[in-house]
């Protein structure tokens, strides 16, 4: 997962002020590396390792002019940890692109083995971040084209070509040097990205970014999400024209509303918020049907409180913060290495003893993937006198890789694999353990959003919604992760 905005703006104005706003808005969806590209007259760049906060100071905003801007934060699934995988990525020759994406392309090897090195043997990848792929596709097309004079059927054309070639999970946003910016979304639309626009003195300001929340705080109007398989390209004179490239099924990833985005975002039109009270309330029926009771529930902040909210109220349950979050330990999951990630969890969450002391409480997360964070808070809640530990988790076990970006990509980790609910039980060291089925997870969000929209549940189900995902690629996947995070394959 990562996040980008892109931002097309009159002649003359900057945009970077709006694209660093945008960028602190998607922290949440990679704390990994950031980076801007703007153009004015030429690129100007400034990307690093490290929060926004952090990578960015005045006098890089001084430098980053230009009313054309590309912003990312990163999330390591391909590449990931070097400074040279930072996006976004640009070419200055013979036209000048700057791009960056969000997802998983899942054939990057095998276009690193035969793609490139057949259509341009001389040609050598700079990075190991998937993106490159997508880049050099797009570009590939449009250095046939007269730069001068890119039109939108150019840009759709350069987009069929990633389609056709570039397998996998991608939103993808970017700027053409003085000609304009694009937006497109895989032909299944597994990633969000939503369209937005402000009027400014001298007309519209467009900006495309990965989640509503980022155009809200931006100060733009929502406009519409990118459908899956479209894309859009807006001219330097502001024009906005859309092709659709590509007609499967939508699949946005239903992970998007249990856990990544930000419970302020709307998603193809769902609120997330809404879903995830909707999850709470289907998930407070599977746990009365368990015939249990307890005495308290207890979210694990951050994403699970909304969803454990409504779950209080449904059971009749008082409903208490347990755990105080420190907001400035990075997110458990990240950390390289399971003793890391499990040290972590007791620096990030500390208990208040009297809502546990002498009670049966109930803990509510939004997803169990390796158990090290459920394992710990179990320890935890025993530790400060509870009577019971129950467990609830609004979305079920976690079996299958996900070869689309979300990093959990190694199936010997999940903890639900191979093991029954009482099994799962004894590893955590808990009374009990809940999960919500697939289908009351589905018909949740569906009910939040009022559609019928089918998702990618492939994490739960191994349906892989591309129907392309082979056992070969998700070994492929399983290396780079385990390379990245300096762990052993075995
Ligand atoms: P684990 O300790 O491995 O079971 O991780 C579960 C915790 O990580 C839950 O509290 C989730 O909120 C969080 N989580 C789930 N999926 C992800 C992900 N892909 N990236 C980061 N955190 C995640």
């Amino acid at each position: 997962m990562c996040g980008f905005i892109s931002i097309l703006a009159p002649d003359g104005a900057d945009v970077v002020q709006d694209v660093l706003t945008g960028l602190l808005a998607i922290q949440h969806r990679g704390q990994d590396a950031a980076g801007v590209v703007t153009f004015g007259d030429k690129f100007q760049a400034k990307k690093g390792l490290g929060l926004v906060r952090d990578v960015f100071e005045q006098r890089h905003l001084a430098r980053l002019t230009g009313h054309m801007g590309v912003g990312h934060v990163r999330y390591p699934t391909v590449g990931g940890g070097e400074d040279t995988d930072v996006q976004p990525f640009w070419v200055d020759y013979p036209v000048g692109i700057a791009m960056a994406h969000n997802g998983n392309v899942t054939n990057f090897h095998e276009l690193r083995r035969d793609y490139f090195l057949k259509h341009t043997p001389q040609a050598r990848l700079a990075s190991n971040c998937d993106l490159e792929a997508v880049l050099y596709v797009f570009a590939g097309v449009l250095f046939q084209k007269r730069a001068d004079r890119l039109r939108g059927e150019d840009v759709r054309d350069a987009v069929a070509e990633v389609f056709r070639v570039v397998k996998g999970a991608y939103s993808v946003v970017g700027i053409v040097a003085g000609a304009g910016m694009f937006a497109f979304r895989d032909p299944f639309g597994i990633k969000p990205i939503i369209l937005g626009k402000k009027d400014g003195p001298d007309g519209p300001w467009w900006a495309v970014a990965s989640e509503s929340v980022v155009l809200d705080v931006a100060g733009y109007q929502p406009v519409r999400d990118v459908e899956a398989g479209e894309v859009i390209w807006i001219d330097n004179s502001r024009r906005v024209q859309s092709f659709k490239v590509s007609d499967r099924p939508h699949r946005p990833c239903i992970f998007e509303h249990v856990y990544f985005a930000r419970p302020d975002s709307v998603l193809d039109g769902i609120s997330v918020y809404e879903a995830r009270l909707s999850l709470g309330e289907s998930l407070a029926k599977a746990w009365k049907k368990s015939g249990r009771e307890v005495d308290v529930v207890i979210p694990v902040p951050e994403s699970a409180r909304t969803a454990a909210q409504r779950m209080a109220e449904e059971i009749g349950v008082p409903y208490r913060e347990g755990f105080v979050k420190n907001r400035y330990v990075g997110r458990t999951f990240i950390m390289p290495n399971d003793k890391q990630r499990q040290a972590s969890v007791r620096h990030k969450l500390n208990p208040i003893r009297v809502e546990f002391e002498g009670k049966r409480v109930l803990i509510v997360d939004d997803s169990i993937v390796r158990g090290n964070t459920m394992r710990q808070i179990v320890r935890i809640a025993r530790q400060m006198g509870a009577a019971e530990v129950h467990l609830a988790s609004y979305s079920p076990p976690l079996l299958h890789p996900c070869p689309y970006g979300i990093d959990m990509s190694t199936k010997r980790e999940f903890i639900a694999r191979g093991r029954t609910h009482e099994q799962i039980c004894a590893e955590l060291g808990c009374d009990s353990v809940v999960y919500q089925d697939v289908q009351s997870m589905v018909e949740a969000v569906q009910t939040a959003g009022g559609c019928a929209k089918k998702f990618c549940t492939a994490c739960f189900t191994g349906d892989y919604p591309t129907g392309d995902i082979t056992e070969a690629m998700l070994a492929d996947i399983e290396a780079d992760r385990l390379a990245a995070s300096g762990r052993e394959t075995s």
